[in-house]
């Protein structure tokens, strides 16, 4: 099937990104939320984030300008019935997802591609709660949207070939690289990364480390970018700490045990960069570690 225009359902971090990356590559935009001020805001994100690649020379102004004009914006989900792939990429709740699909089916044209972002709800689950199992997928890309180059292509039970291999020539049309992965807890990126960060939690939690040590002894020892509870303050730790309970659950294996650290970070609100506490306090001019 050839994709011409892309649906994206939530204006989010991540939906934004999406409409960013979809739109450079040619595709005709039509972005939802159920909030205008989300709609306002990714808009402006969207423009500044493509300014920036524009005065480091990554993208012309050309290319910025009829990016932008390929972008649309509303408050009706029913409207992205007519786009040819659907990048659901709401809120992480299960509930939240099964709505959003269930509004949009009868509104469907009968070849569109339906997808999820989703970071760790079942693909096979959302897809057999729609009209079109083998027309569902996952899609689920990194963050920040713009700069990461992977994306997780994740087939349900029931997901087609032809389904499987229009999605992989969207990817290949934004220049990314596509993973192929099964429809298990976590796929492959979070069922890897996830108990690492994890268990740095733990590291810091039995005293064999603090922050700073457990932090540079990954990025000098193991050359990581960033030290694991770097990387978990900017992922956001109630994200971690949810990741890590799909995958205690859906695994049933106690290896996956969210550490109790990162349950009381949670609870107290500290949930890393975007609540301007986490393992580092983001309040002053240079993070400083809680621990
Ligand atoms: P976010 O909270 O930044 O954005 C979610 C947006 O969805 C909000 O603007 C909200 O108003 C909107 N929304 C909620 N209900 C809606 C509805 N019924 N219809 C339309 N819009 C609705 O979240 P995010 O970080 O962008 O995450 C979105 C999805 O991407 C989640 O499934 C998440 O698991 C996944 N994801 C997140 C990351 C990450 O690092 N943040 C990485 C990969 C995948």
């Amino acid at each position: 099937m050839d994709i011409q225009s892309i649906g994206v359902v939530g204006a989010g971090q991540m939906g934004n990104g999406i409409a960013h990356v979809m739109a450079l590559a040619g595709y005709e935009v039509l972005l939802t939320d159920i909030s205008q001020e989300a709609l306002d805001a990714a808009q402006t994100l969207t423009r500044n984030n493509m300014a920036r690649q524009v005065s480091r020379d990554k993208i012309t102004q050309a290319q910025m300008d009829d990016a932008l004009s390929r972008i649309g914006c509303t408050l009706t989900l029913t409207d992205l019935g007519r786009t040819d792939l659907i990048i659901e990429a709401a809120t992480e709740r299960e509930t939240v997802k099964q709505a959003i699909f269930e509004d949009l089916i009868p509104h469907l044209k009968p070849e569109t591609i339906l997808t999820s972002n989703t970071s760790s709800i079942s693909i096979t689950r959302l897809a057999s709660r729609t009209d079109r199992p083998e027309r569902f997928m996952g899609f689920h890309f990194m963050n920040p949207v713009p700069v990461m180059q992977l994306v997780e292509l994740i087939r349900g039970i029931a997901t087609d070939g032809p389904t499987y291999d229009t999605c992989l020539k969207v990817v290949e049309n934004l220049g990314k690289t596509a993973a192929s992965a099964e429809d298990f807890p976590g796929f492959i990126v979070n069922r890897i990364l996830m108990p690492m960060i994890n268990e740095a939690v733990y590291t810091l939690y039995e005293g064999v480390g603090n922050v700073r040590s457990i932090d540079q002894s990954m990025k000098l020892g193991a050359n990581h970018p960033m030290g694991p509870l770097e990387l978990a303050d900017f992922i956001g730790l109630d994200t971690c700490l949810a990741i890590m309970n799909v995958l205690h659950d859906g695994l049933a294996d106690t290896k996956y045990r969210p550490c109790p650290l990162l349950t009381k970070y949670v609870e107290a609100g500290w949930l890393g960069r975007k609540s301007g506490r986490g393992f580092y306090d983001y309040r002053g001019d240079a993070p400083v570690p809680t621990r």
